[in-house]
């Protein structure tokens, strides 16, 4: 992996690495992924804040950190960033590699709220959002504390001791957001200065882990936010602001928000990116906006047919839709990219064929299309952690006539991918233990050496996708 001036990044943070206590902040994905991701940039400028200690970045394309080309085990502590299921394969190949058993490891992120599948892999879990009391487990590690005091830290969970724990999220969420913060032109938003607008979300779609783990919704002041755009745009000269947020409609000071942007627009050239937007509340001036700045592709996800939509919990008709699509048509955005799943509860036949109509629709506005398709996955601690994860076979069939009916438009991770994602998802130690004997072998995991392994350990997989482990463990676990 090339060193940071030859990937463009710009904010990395310089220290002497003597007399500090090092932190190896490892995003297990491409840098691509990790340079994207608000919430690391924000640990590792948080836990730089503190003299005593040098935090450095590892991800995936590397065996050194980026900042000093380091080797992970010269390092004090280890965090791992775990954002989606699949990330466990590389935590455990990351441990077995380097060698990391004897290291004290912490790992934070939406997917440890199902804590059981890492036991056996790392010490402890941060159950929360960094900043309510990440540096209180450091300071706490530099003082010395053992295990019993480091669990008593909010949201710490001793992953020997399951001693209960608490979620620990800063309330009210004004807390630190760097305004001259680490990024790069390979981001999947470029250049950009990233600002969480807020957190949680108002709706109560009810696959949706991320409502539930990052709850209450809170929204950043806007004096807050005004200020960090500022400085960040000024002084950082991002070529784009990505407002990150579960929906961005529900800012209920977007009018002020939007007043102040496109002032700064006016000022300087920047792209406007805003990942999320709900269909049934577009804010025209925010769309204008976004046009004005060079965004012409829009996210929508209607998920669904309209009968399923309304039944998962996200109540818009399919004409709100449409009319949403118009809207972002007259005000002249060229490509909208769909998101869409299958395999939900009581989906049938007639919600694919459904899909496709809408889709078809949407075409004649004459907006460019893509459509994103992905089975659905029963997350634990959502009102549907307890549904089936569909059969593999039905799956496939409903992905083929869904690429029959949409050709090249339509995007997959496939289903392979989502049968891990489902057995991990509500899994327990069992699959940990799959997991870290599958990377020993050394091998990139395959399904069918993982299906070999799992016959050796006596484990059903198929059991595992389709229905959770039968303790269902993550029910201990108390998220509010
Ligand atoms: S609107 Fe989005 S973030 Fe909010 S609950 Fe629904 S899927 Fe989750």
């Amino acid at each position: 992996m090339m060193p940071p001036e030859v990937l463009g990044e710009k904010f990395v943070v310089r220290k002497k690495v003597r007399g500090r206590f090092r932190i190896a902040l490892v995003y297990p994905c491409s840098y691509k992924v990790a340079v994207s991701n608000l919430g690391m940039r924000i640990i590792y400028h948080l836990l730089n804040l503190d003299e005593r200690i040098y935090c450095e970045r590892f991800t995936n394309e590397s065996d050194r950190s980026l900042e000093t080309g380091s080797h992970i085990r010269e390092f004090d502590l280890v965090m791992f960033c775990y954002q989606y299921e699949l990330d466990l394969f590389e935590i455990a190949r990351w441990i077995i590699k380097e060698d990391l058993f004897d290291k004290p490891k912490i790992v934070g992120g939406p997917c440890v709220y199902n804590p059981f599948p890492l036991r056996g892999l790392v010490d402890y879990v941060y159950l929360g959002e960094a900043e309510a009391s990440l540096t209180d487990f450091v300071d706490s590690m530099l003082a010395g504390a053992d295990a019993d005091e480091l669990s008593r830290i909010k949201g710490i969970l001793d992953l020997k001791s399951l001693k209960p724990s608490r979620r620990a999220y800063p309330n009210p969420l004004n807390t630190f957001l760097p305004a001259l913060q680490v990024s790069s032109r390979l981001s999947v938003f470029g250049d950009a200065l990233l600002v969480d607008v807020s957190r949680g979300c108002r709706w109560a779609c009810k696959f949706c882990l991320g409502r539930c783990v990052y709850a209450p919704y809170r929204e950043r002041p806007l004096d807050q936010l005004v200020q960090v755009i500022e400085e960040g745009l000024e002084r950082g000269s991002y070529e784009s602001l990505a407002l990150i947020s579960s929906d961005l409609n529900s800012y209920s000071r977007l009018d002020e928000l939007l007043a102040f942007i496109e002032s700064m627009l006016d000022r300087g050239r920047f792209r406007l990116i805003a990942p999320s937007i709900r269909a049934d509340t577009i804010d025209e001036r925010l769309i204008e906006l976004l046009v004005k700045s060079g965004e012409k592709t829009i996210t929508l996800a209607p998920e669904s047919s309209e009968e399923l939509r309304h039944r998962i919990g996200k109540p818009f008709s399919d004409e709100q839709l449409i009319e949403a699509c118009k809207l972002l048509k007259k005000h002249g955005v060229e490509k909208v990219k769909l998101y869409f799943m299958f395999g939900l509860p009581d989906e049938t036949a007639e919600d694919l064929k459904s899909i496709i109509k809408l889709v078809s629709r949407i075409k004649e506005i004459g907006l460019k299309l893509r459509v994103s398709a992905n089975p659905f996955v029963p997350k634990p601690h959502t009102p549907f952690e307890d549904e089936v994860f569909r059969d593999p076979k039905e799956l496939k069939a409903s992905l083929r006539y869904l690429r029959k009916e949409l050709g090249g438009i339509l995007t997959t991770d496939g289903i392979r991918q989502a049968f891990l994602q489902a057995m991990i998802a509500r899994g327990d130690e069992k699959i940990g233990r799959l997991i870290l004997e599958t990377a020993k072998l050394g091998e990139k995991p395959s399904l069918s050496l993982l299906k070999k392994k799992a016959r050796e350990l006596g484990i059903d997989l198929a059991q595992y996708a389709r229905y959770g482990s039968e303790n269902e463990p993550w029910k201990s676990l108390k998220l509010s």
